[in-house]
């Protein structure tokens, strides 16, 4: 038998046994032309390893999603209100990430403002510090900035300006934080290395710098690795100023650079997005002996259980009693609030291709909604991300790493979900394609987080399923999907 032969005889064994194995063979296209990717992907099987392979660089061709360890860098610094963030390179790094994610300020909009150095061919040649410092200088005079971020990208690593030694000096002519990012985008295949590199920026120039006394409060703490995205904070924050605990300072929505530059005070680190913000929490309780504790406000149970955890952390009778009486009041409304987008949810098929801890930490409010995720997968996972997603999902869910968007669409057309959570690269390839769509990542413009946000996404997965739209499109497969990828459907990747 051919190898080829073997897999389906697999298939049709296991098909037979009834578990996932009723998912058919991948298609046929995808395994002939990269089989080199096979072992990206994998289902969740009993007595299996049942995790893909990952965190290894992308194939050249396979036309990978991801983006460069720049722009790790970026995520996690940019949504810091009052500051410059300045992109020392060619104007393209910093037009492809300005307003990257779609987080918002209840002050500052300097955040806003795009900086770039324009890096041109004659710096490219004769270096680029003297820009640079000049730059640094006007900005300075013009906005009195309380920090400039100052990123590296991939040509100031080649040509070798040497951007700590110009940040040096900077500082000292400014008396302002002139901070280097040395984010220069080939240092790693996996942007996670950028978020680390944001994270030591933080922890080396501006977490500790100010020992300003904050206000004598029993119970303080940061929001670690939440970036404000649509609000998301805003949905948090109430909740816990609610149980009695003062939020010292958020890492990065809708922060100030005073208000991190005290972080070091508080008494613990809750960690929302584990994927990126991990790293700072571990560094504060190594330097600070801020503890820290992994929280999770995307759906109802796990927002209850990490109010409940933050409680028992403080182990205060009153905030206890108080947490309890708040959980009770909120679920009660949510559960009212919900219960029509429940309807026409329950039994839907999901399909989730999101950044690292969303595709296991989104798993659990979908079963509350009793949908069904039936693949999940993430662009730079690492096996840690990957063995918490196979604890998290059920058996027979495909999981996938770094699939490019052919694959993509050849595995959507293949397991046919009803609704499709990714993020805007994903998003016309699935509208296209006649599959329901709902935005989880930077450009989302609803906040999904806490009790409230909750009902929000219930809301916003019901209007994509349920959207007339799908009453007024021509061409429908058999499945009722649309089909607007003929012209592509054999191309080889
Ligand atoms: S830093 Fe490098 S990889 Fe990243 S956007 Fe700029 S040129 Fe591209």
């Amino acid at each position: 038998m051919t190898k080829e032969q073997h897999k389906k005889a697999d298939n049709t064994k296991n098909s037979e046994n009834g578990s996932i194995l009723d998912f058919s063979p991948l298609p046929d296209s995808i395994i002939d032309a990269l089989e080199s990717r096979e072992k990206h992907r994998c289902f969740k099987k009993e007595g299996k390893q049942s995790t893909p392979d990952c965190n290894k660089s992308s194939i050249p061709g396979a036309v990978t999603q991801r983006s460069c360890v720049y722009g790790g860098a970026r995520v996690v610094l940019m949504p810091i209100t009052d500051a410059v963030h300045l992109v020392h390179g060619p104007i393209g790094c910093a037009a492809y990430t300005w307003d990257i994610r779609g987080s918002l300020s209840s002050s500052s909009k300097l955040y806003k403002t795009g900086f770039s150095t324009n890096l041109q061919e004659k710096d490219i040649v004769f270096g680029g510090e003297t820009k640079l410092m000049d730059v640094l200088l006007e900005i300075n005079r013009i906005y009195h900035p309380p920090a400039i971020f100052v990123y590296a990208t991939c040509v100031v690593g080649i040509i070798g300006d040497d951007l700590k030694k110009v940040c040096e000096l900077a500082q000292k002519k400014t008396s302002t934080r002139i901070i280097p990012v040395q984010s220069e985008g080939f240092r790693s295949f996996n942007k996670s290395l950028g978020h680390q590199l944001a994270g030591d920026a933080l922890l080396d120039y501006v977490i500790g710098s100010s020992h300003e006394t904050t206000l004598n409060h029993p119970f303080t703490l940061n929001i670690v690795g939440e970036f404000n995205v649509a609000g998301d904070l805003w949905g948090i924050k109430p909740l816990l100023e609610k149980m009695g605990i003062h939020v010292l300072s958020t890492l990065t929505g809708d922060s100030r650079v005073e208000e991190i530059a005290r972080s070091h005070q508080a008494h613990l680190n809750i960690v929302q997005c584990q994927k990126s913000s991990n790293y700072i929490a571990r560094q504060m309780e190594k330097k600070y002996d801020i503890p820290y504790l992994k929280v999770n406000f995307f759906g109802i149970d796990d927002t209850a259980s990490s109010l409940r955890d933050i409680a028992r952390f403080f182990n205060d009778h009153g905030m206890l009693k108080k947490t309890e009486q708040l959980i009770k009041e909120e679920i009660n409304k949510v559960e009212d609030a919900i219960k029509p987008y429940h309807d026409a949810l329950k039994g839907k098929k999901v399909a989730v291709y999101v950044g690292g801890n969303k595709a296991w930490s989104l798993i659990r409010a979908f079963e509350e909604l009793e949908m069904e995720v039936i693949m999940t997968g993430t662009q730079n996972g690492l096996p840690e991300d990957y063995q918490k997603i196979r604890d998290t999902v059920k058996e027979g869910t495909l999981i996938v790493d770094d699939s490019p968007v052919m694959e993509l669409y050849h595995l959507l057309k293949k397991y046919k979900p009803d609704l499709v959570i990714s993020g805007a690269k994903e998003k016309y390839m699935a509208l296209k394609m006649g599959i329901p769509f709902c935005e989880f990542n930077h450009d989302r413009i609803t906040s999904f987080s806490g009790f409230r946000g909750y009902i929000n996404f219930a809301k916003n997965l019901d209007q994509a399923v349920s959207s007339p739209v799908w009453n007024y499109t021509e061409k429908k497969l058999k499945n009722g999907r649309i089909n607007q990828f003929n012209e592509v459907k054999n191309a080889k990747i």
